[in-house]
């Protein structure tokens, strides 16, 4: 089946009901028949639901749903983005081992790469997107897993997943892909030998801005791993999320296809604008990877980062000006998302740390909806010229 009918028509659980819809099992345990059926289940001789912190029938949909969408074996849903990128992190790194993973990575993850895996020992090196070329002299005997997020959060840097997968291969690394910004309709690193791959569902996966989640892809020997460790810890997605996601992978397609469409026309119509500068778009021919996200991506994706010409004051006073979009930090919603990198997600940064993920002061970062294309252009249109300082 082609990935817009697998989105809609895999579907695991039926009731006796004989309902259409995916049903919704918010339960929080399972009653067994008798005591060997409990006792086999607890032994791992028999599969089936135990508890809702291992497994319920909601979140296994999604699951495999994300898994086939993806091209791989098996998959593990969390309770939010962080909680999956953490338990790909700790399902298979230990004290002594080395991390290597893109600089230009969501502001969560560089915390728990510089804050949180060196107190367990892990320590890790950044490699440099653009120049892979230089990553071979990065490996250490110790380096176990390369962790990429392509394009990036919110630089939109494009990395070049062909390579990747094949320095990751030679070099024996557990290959991780956050593929949050693309989702597997636009990119599907198990194409390029990725072993894991991780979501932030929060996103365009969910879509509408209405629930958090997250999820890891691998096969089924690593996602056996990623579930040994979730189902110790407990960052598990809820049933109710988990439906609520299973359902938003129905339109996963058509949506991105609309984010895409309009994403892609408001970049032509920034670059030609006045009041901007630098327009930043992975299928724009000014990107500098535009050969490699073409190659690796079936459309740009839904974000648009761009420059307004007087910097820190005039990128507020834009934000400010706007009317009809919102200023919110969530993204690949329907509703077209404003968001000022400097002064509010990246602004405890040092000026330095924001220049090594292409943060200028005057950047701004449009998630863009799927509103009528003229009206979000209007909008920014009248902002830009009202911004003027
Ligand atoms: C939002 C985001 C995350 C974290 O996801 P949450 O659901 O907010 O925890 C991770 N990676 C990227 C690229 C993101 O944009």
């Amino acid at each position: 089946m082609n990935f817009e009918t697998l989105a809609i028509r895999l579907q695991t659980d039926r009731t006796q009901h004989r309902e259409h819809s995916t049903p919704i099992f918010p339960t929080s345990s399972f009653v067994f028949d008798d005591a060997e059926q409990m006792r086999s289940m607890f032994a791992d001789e028999m599969e089936g639901n135990i508890y809702s912190r291992f497994t319920n029938p909601s979140v296994r949909e999604f699951e495999e749903k994300m898994a086939a969408l993806e091209g791989m074996e098996d998959a593990f849903a969390t309770a939010t983005g962080m909680a999956a990128v953490f338990a790909s992190f700790m399902a298979f790194l230990k004290s002594g081992d080395h991390l290597l993973a893109s600089r230009a990575v969501f502001g969560s993850t560089y915390t728990v790469i510089t804050q949180f895996l060196p107190r367990w020992g892990i320590t890790f090196d950044w490699l440099n997107g653009a120049s892979p070329e230089n990553w071979q002299q990065a490996v250490k005997p110790n380096t176990k897993m390369l962790f990429l997020e392509t394009p990036s959060n919110p630089g939109l840097d494009v990395i070049d997943l062909v390579f990747a997968g094949k320095f990751a291969k030679e070099n024996s690394l557990i290959f991780n892909v956050d593929n949050c910004f693309a989702t597997p309709y636009l990119q599907q690193p198990a194409k390029f030998g990725a072993d894991l791959i991780t979501h932030s569902a929060t996103k365009f996966i969910d879509g509408q801005g209405r629930v958090l989640g997250g999820v890891v892809v691998g096969n089924k020997e690593q996602i056996a791993e990623v579930r040994k460790f979730c189902r110790s810890t407990g960052p598990s997605l809820s049933p109710f999320n988990a439906w609520v996601l299973s359902k938003s992978l129905e339109t996963l397609a058509v949506r991105l296809d609309r984010h895409c469409e309009n994403a892609l026309a408001l970049a032509h119509f920034l670059q030609k604008h006045e009041q901007v500068g630098k327009v930043t778009y992975p299928f724009l021919d000014t990107h500098p990877a535009c050969d490699i996200a073409k190659r690796q991506m079936k459309k740009g994706g839904g974000l648009v980062t761009f420059e307004v010409k007087g910097g820190l004051e005039q990128g507020r006073k834009f934000l400010d000006a706007i009317a009809m979009c919102s200023l919110s930090a969530n993204l690949g919603d329907t509703r077209t998302i404003v968001t000022h990198p400097a002064s509010t997600t990246h602004a405890k940064l040092t000026e330095e740390a924001r220049q090594e993920v292409g943060i200028t002061k005057g950047l701004i970062r449009i998630s863009v909806g799927l509103e009528h294309i003229d009206d979000i252009v209007e909008d920014i249109d009248k902002a830009l010229k009202k911004s003027v300082l």
